[in-house]
């Protein structure tokens, strides 16, 4: 009788913060100069379509210079030795670039594009995208083409099998939450009604003044260690890999 445990990794900005990537919230947040609304709404953007393509262009260009770092390794690591399912908010292609494979990226893959005449969706890698003069391959659409990042107001495909990882793990699996305060996805409250392992890695706790239901907490999880992502790294791998291994003792 063999059950193989399930390990759920779900991460956020604080994953990718180490690499340099700069978060899209708080003081030196990204869109602290845009207006929301401008650059990233589902019900205007095709009015803004310059300034969207122009934040978006920049964010991409910027991905070339950057590095996954040793957080992004280890989970790609879990995936070679675990059943593992990584899910993440970030648009980054860091995971990918660390070896991970099969990453559900909930809001979307900033190197894609996603053309809403057709439905085409095709890599431009790190490049910038010129509105003016750049089309999508199938159909030849200009105005109909976005970047494959999930706007406000657009729905979100992913949360469907992001929903059905969550509520598949049982006692004997594994989640881990890195680098979210569960601002957007409620993580919180997920991991709350989970009964599996359950550990927690962010910079700092949430203050209690900013918490809002579905925020991450440390009453949530087993373990929860504050810290840069980066430096967790050798104690994040030391508490799942004995949780993923202590199944297997018996029987042998
Ligand atoms: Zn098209």
């Amino acid at each position: 009788m063999t059950h193989e445990r399930h390990l759920v990794v779900f991460s956020g900005a604080g994953l990718s913060a180490d690499s340099g990537i700069a978060t899209f919230r708080g003081v030196d947040g990204l869109w602290e100069n845009h207006s929301i609304d401008e650059i990233c709404n589902f019900e205007t953007w095709e009015r803004n379509r310059e300034s969207v393509h122009r934040f978006y262009n920049a964010r991409r260009v910027a991905l070339a210079t950057v590095e996954p770092n040793p957080m992004h390794r280890l989970l790609a690591n879990w995936q070679t030795r675990f059943r593992t399912t990584l899910i993440t908010q970030n648009i980054d292609d860091l995971l990918e670039r660390a070896g991970a494979t099969d990453v559900l990226h909930v809001h979307g893959f900033l190197t894609e594009m996603r053309c809403l005449a057709c439905g085409s969706v095709w890599d431009i890698g790190t490049s910038a995208w010129d509105p003016s003069r750049d089309s999508c391959p199938t159909c030849g659409s200009r105005s109909k083409v976005k970047p494959n990042v999930v706007f406000f107001n657009e729905p979100a495909p992913a949360y469907q099998p992001m929903s059905e990882a969550f509520a598949s793990l049982g006692r004997d699996d594994v989640l881990v939450v890195i680098g979210t305060d569960g601002a957007v996805v409620p993580i919180g409250s997920v991991a709350q009604q989970l009964r599996c392992h359950k550990v927690l890695n962010n910079l700092e706790p949430v203050p209690p003044e900013a918490f809002v239901p579905g925020m991450v907490s440390p009453r949530q999880f087993d373990r929860a260690l504050f810290k840069p992502a980066a430096k967790a790294v050798s104690e994040l791998d030391e508490i799942v890999t004995e949780w993923m291994a202590a199944w297997s003792g018996s029987g042998l």
